[in-house]
């Protein structure tokens, strides 16, 4: 498989993948709504002869182009690149750029509540994905880290070190001997969701279960902790997925959440 590009009577470049097959009688195209434009190379066709062809079907790509823009695929079957984070833990809002150069590889570029700027090969969805997932997790790290700290400080309860993971199905977790797991994601949701998982994983420095004890502890805290718990609760397990068309946000009631990983 390799990626090439055509120049649309619009002015548009399109990139196409060619598929070489050794059972395909002829050249034919389909337009994948996650995949592009995708051209089957029967064995014996040249891809210069491929790319003739391929020159004299635009009027056939304008309109299946224009025919996905008017029925968009669902969410899931769209590659999944956000063009805008929305990090309500920290009330940060970035449009996300992607800039395309030679470069072989991808750099990113973060200005503090501006924007975010990919840069390089950005005609690979997998490799932007990992590089907005990197860079997502080092913010995380830092921004959780300090607000673990900040209410640790509030609430004198001491934790040995804290780690910010990208774990499936919990938001947090706590050893026996104080240290605190902190899922990455939680960057993406309001403030005081974070700080009641902050509380709540602190609380089990000092109560290493869910007793009464222990929920005794959390709600001197954080007294309305239990509206919070019930909202939280089964909403690690869904999976969102973040589309070109769908800036990236998806609303489940009054929370938007985004997600950058595949
Ligand atoms: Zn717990």
């Amino acid at each position: 498989m390799n990626t090439t590009y055509l120049k649309l009577p619009n002015g548009h470049a399109l990139s196409y993948t060619i598929r070489p097959s050794a059972r395909a009688k002829y050249l034919r195209m389909q337009l994948h709504p996650s995949k592009g434009l995708v051209v089957t190379q029967p064995l014996g066709i040249s891809t210069h002869a491929l790319h003739q062809w391929v020159l004299s079907q635009q009027a056939w790509i304008t309109a299946a182009l224009q025919k996905l823009a008017q029925h968009p695929p669902p969410v899931a079957a769209l590659a999944t690149l956000p063009e805008h984070l929305a990090l309500l833990a920290t009330g940060e809002s970035l449009p996300v750029i992607y800039t395309p150069t030679d470069r072989k590889n991808i750099t990113l570029h973060y200005v503090e509540h501006t924007s975010l700027t990919l840069s390089g090969a950005i005609n690979a969805p997998a490799a932007c994905q990992q590089a907005l997932r990197q860079w997502l997790r080092g913010y995380a790290q830092v921004h959780l880290g300090k607000q673990l700290q900040q209410v640790a400080a509030e609430t004198g309860l001491q934790y040995v070190n804290c780690r910010v993971k990208g774990q499936q199905t919990r938001w947090g977790s706590c050893s026996s001997r104080g240290n605190i797991n902190l899922n990455e994601k939680l960057i993406l949701l309001p403030p005081e969701w974070v700080r009641y998982t902050l509380i709540h994983e602190l609380c089990h420095t000092v109560e290493m279960n869910h007793s009464k004890r222990f929920w005794a502890l959390v709600a001197g805290f954080m007294p309305d902790y239990r509206r919070i718990h019930a909202e939280m609760k089964g909403l690690v397990t869904v999976s969102i997925k973040v589309a070109p068309n769908y800036p990236n946000i998806i609303k489940m009631g009054n929370l938007v959440v985004i997600n950058v990983e595949k």
